[in-house]
């Protein structure tokens, strides 16, 4: 990548100066304007209205106290953010993350990210982002239900279908957004399915929407195969993370011809050579939320690797579906090394600085994030247009938009790459591709 343009070298101080310690918002700042020195040569008019500081600062920043009591009815306080980062194409759009890891720093980082992954779908989404440092692990159904409760009892008020509409992200899956829909429900008496997604079936859901994330970024990677005339058919896979992004990132690898021999937790590596038994890990993770480690208990030819690394397993294609920096350099060096010869990234920027550019100099098919899994929020989209329209799509249908829409960012990644004079590069295709429509709409809507 290059390095920071000196007209845009300030911008990027300031925000180092102006959010200290947020070091994840940090380097996905720095992502982005290392590849914008070229676009404001183009755009002069970018500059003069100061449309790059101005899409640094969310436009609203809400931080609140979470309470809640646990089953033994201890009180516990957890804190509650919603960054509202911009609403130039859409309303605020974007999931809600509940671990432990999270502080403005991770939410900010990943508001940011979906401003210009929001963009990439075509859809009418503006970028937000939000979610708690609770810890959905280990509790139990009714404690989670008290979060969700606490949670969007505050939360509420700053919601709608036309203002921001979250969705789920680690931690929070159809459980959390029922708990969630029915407590916005109560308080406001009213049923608005448009106001979050990711929602049950029978009640404004739709389908297609629990595979999107993971089935949107396997048909990026076949898209890069394509280009390159080559295709899924008998490759080596790894797919890191066992939650919703790689269950069905796998079964994706699996239609499309490939071959997944690893997945993973926090905990350790699963490595099954003869391709992973997806049902038994949808049974483990999905129905009895169990580790993976389990999944030697019936299968004794396969191995588990605690504390393992996932990628020290060689594969000819990586989909890292976990969570941030979770390829470091040496990770993505031994990819190489090992005959990787694309990367999609099903998780939100898992690969660090260091690791992007071991990548690209490699010159192999690296589909960053923000394109590659913008198929989990574009179906979110989808299912805001159904609700609008009080209908119901069918599975092949919705299946078909996201592959069409998937196609779509590809090619647009894929252009914008070879006009910018980076054949090949995705990173800058996405990066530049996503900003330049959100600096339009904001040019055209004035100081705001
Ligand atoms: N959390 C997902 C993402 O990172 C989905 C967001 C949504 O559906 O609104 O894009």
């Amino acid at each position: 990548m290059a390095h920071v343009d000196e007209k845009i070298e300030g911008m990027y101080q300031e925000v180092l100066k102006r959010n200290p310690g947020e070091t994840e918002f940090h380097q996905a700042v720095l992502e982005v304007l290392e590849c914008l020195g070229p676009v404001v040569v183009k755009h002069p008019e970018y500059l003069e209205r100061k449309i790059i500081e101005r899409i640094c600062e969310p436009e609203r920043q809400i931080i609140f106290r979470v309470p809640w009591q646990d089953d033994k009815g201890i009180v516990h306080i957890n804190r509650g953010f919603r960054v509202e980062f911009n609403s130039s194409l859409g309303p605020y759009k974007g999931g809600l993350r509940f671990h432990p890891s999270v502080y403005l720093g991770i939410i900010k980082f990943l508001g940011f990210e979906q401003i210009f992954k929001n963009s990439l779908t075509g859809l009418p989404i503006g970028g937000g982002k939000g979610g708690s440092d609770f810890d959905p692990k280990g509790k139990s159904d009714d404690e989670v239900m008290r979060f969700c409760q606490s949670f969007m009892t505050e939360l509420y008020r700053h919601l709608g279908e036309h203002t921001d509409v979250p969705a789920g992200d680690i931690g929070v899956g159809g459980r959390e957004i029922g708990y969630m829909f029915g407590q916005y429900k109560r308080i406001t008496n009213r049923y608005e399915p448009g106001v979050l997604t990711g929602k049950g079936l029978t009640w404004g859901g739709s389908l297609v929407r629990t595979e999107a994330t993971g089935y949107g970024a396997t048909f990026f990677v076949n898209e890069m195969l394509k280009a390159r005339k080559d295709s899924f058919d008998g490759k080596i896979c790894t797919v890191s993370g066992s939650g919703n992004v790689a269950i069905y990132t796998i079964e994706k690898i699996h239609q499309l011809g490939g071959k997944c021999v690893a997945c993973s937790d926090s905990n350790g590596v699963i490595y099954d050579e003869k391709g992973l038994d997806l049902n038994l890990i949808k049974q483990l993770k999905e129905v009895e939320r169990r580790r993976i480690e389990e999944y030697v208990k019936t299968h004794k030819h396969a191995k588990y690797i605690a504390k393992g690394n996932i990628w020290e397993i060689p594969c000819q294609v990586a989909m890292p579906s976990a969570t941030q920096n979770e390829i470091s350099g040496k990770d993505a060096a031994t990819l190489v090394k090992n005959g990787c010869i694309a990367v999609g990234e099903g998780a939100n920027m898992p690969t660090t600085p260091e690791g992007i550019k071991v990548f690209l100099e490699a010159k192999i098919a690296y589909g960053p994030g923000k394109a590659a899994n913008a198929g989990g929020v574009a179906t979110s989209a989808l299912e805001m247009q159904q609700n609008a329209g009080r209908d119901s799509w069918s599975f092949e249908y919705t299946e078909k938009k996201l592959e069409d829409i998937m196609i779509n960012i590809h090619r647009n990644c894929y252009e914008t790459a070879e006009e910018y004079g980076a054949p090949g590069n995705y990173v800058l295709g996405a990066n530049i591709c996503g900003f330049i429509k959100v600096a339009n709409a904001m040019v055209a809507h004035g100081l705001i």
